[in-house]
């Protein structure tokens, strides 16, 4: 089911025209035309560019799908998958849903008319129960974030199909590399690049993969109309990044699984969250519906204060204190404080996001070296929750 290495690879072309080895960056605006209309197969940069066109085409490949349209950031491409919809239509989305996400569905598009209900996913019946005559797009990402929450795809494509409505899946957290989302079923794909394709945390790009060529044509239209396109230079960083996908999800997946593992033992930690604990409620969808678990854990701590998570954030030396995932070093990042600063502390401790939830993104460093980090900076909370507490014994 995953993509092999040697086949990634070589679908990355070697330039017809010279032979280089390395995708040519066509940065330029326009081409010259012989007559009007009578051109190359390109004619300006925003409709297409071969830089662009050779990423779009090797991601169409990785996904599985027909068609690839690339844009200037995750969100953009998210934007052009909403601009098929219509006043009166309806989204059904996941209730952890990207924040960006949720601020464009809520923000931009409520006021165009369009609807959307946010549904706990990891059920796909909350789905079939909220389906209505308007309902004209499934909007999933899994896993979720930070929570990392899993979503049956299949089971939903089918919901989705018998509602007669598209399935969109956000598989930025996967890759394609793990989960293939259009081969169980999904109608459309969508990535923010700038996380795992890119992977060296360089570049906004985003990407939207459709299964059907007419789709992908529509989106493409919207894509060109509206013009929110990947430059040339973007397009080729992300294309090197693509190089090393698979050697990158691997090392990602395998550091991933012993930290998860290590974590889940320090009685330092309440919860861990990561699907490749067999403990997670829904670990066996994760086993079959991608071939790893991916490079993302959250935890949350015994002290669940902020306080704590705080502290601890500062304590880390490896894992640096930033928002975003999918780059060669380790990040850490507090979601409370950060990514869901703006929702109100009840809501967002019921949508599971503790005080003290802290989100992993690991990095590429030695696993080994990555636990002693976290280890340390346990240790300290550890020693400092016991100290408090015999101080309070003391004075009882
Ligand atoms: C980052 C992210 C996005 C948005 O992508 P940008 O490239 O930042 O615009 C969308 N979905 C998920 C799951 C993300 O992590």
């Amino acid at each position: 089911m995953s993509v092999n290495a040697t086949q990634l690879i070589h679908q990355i072309p070697v330039d017809p025209l010279t032979g280089a080895i390395s995708v040519p960056i066509y940065q330029t605006s326009t081409f010259v035309q012989e007559a009007p209309g009578v051109n190359k197969g390109y004619d300006y940069s925003r409709t297409n560019n071969p830089t662009r066109e050779t990423l779009e085409n090797l991601v169409a490949k990785l996904e599985k799908g027909s068609t690839g349209i690339a844009f200037g950031s995750g969100l953009a491409a998210i934007d052009a998958v909403v601009k098929l919809l219509k006043t009166g239509d309806e989204i059904i989305a996941v209730d952890d849903i990207y924040g960006g996400a949720y601020r464009l569905f809520t923000n931009v598009y409520e006021k165009f008319g369009i609807k959307v209900q946010y549904v706990d996913c990891s059920n796909p019946e909350n789905i079939f129960n909220a389906v209505t005559g308007n309902t004209k797009l499934i909007w999933i990402e899994t896993p979720t974030n930070p929570t990392l929450k899993i979503s049956d795809i299949k089971a939903i494509a089918a919901i989705a199909k018998a509602s007669s409505c598209l399935l969109c899946v956000d598989n930025t957290f996967a890759s394609p590399v793990l989960q293939q989302p259009l081969s169980l079923g999904a109608d459309i794909v969508i990535h923010s690049a700038t996380k795992y394709f890119g992977g060296h945390s360089d570049l906004i790009a985003g990407i939207v993969v459709t299964k059907e060529k007419e789709l992908g044509a529509q989106i493409k239209y919207y894509q060109n109309a509206c013009g929110a396109v990947l430059a040339p230079f973007d397009s080729w960083l992300v294309i090197r990044g693509i190089e090393t996908l698979h050697l990158r999800i691997k090392q990602h997946c395998h550091s991933a699984q012993a930290i998860a593992e290590f974590l889940a033992t320090h009685p330092a930690v309440a919860k861990v969250y990561y699907p490749g604990l067999p403990s997670h409620p829904n670990h066996h969808i994760a086993k079959s519906q991608s071939s790893g678990f991916g490079g993302i854990i959250s935890f949350t701590l015994k002290t669940d204060t902020e306080a704590t998570a705080l502290q601890f954030v500062k304590q880390t030396q490896l894992f640096k204190l930033a928002e975003s995932l999918g780059g060669i070093k380790s990040l850490i990042s507090h979601p409370a404080n950060m990514t869901h600063k703006s929702i109100p502390d009840e809501k967002r401790r019921a949508a599971g996001v503790a005080d003290s939830l802290l989100r992993l993104s690991v990095g590429l460093e030695e696993a080994e070296d990555l636990i002693a980090d976290l280890k340390q900076a346990l240790d300290t909370i550890e020693l400092q929750a016991n100290h408090h507490n015999s101080k309070k014994l003391a004075t009882i």
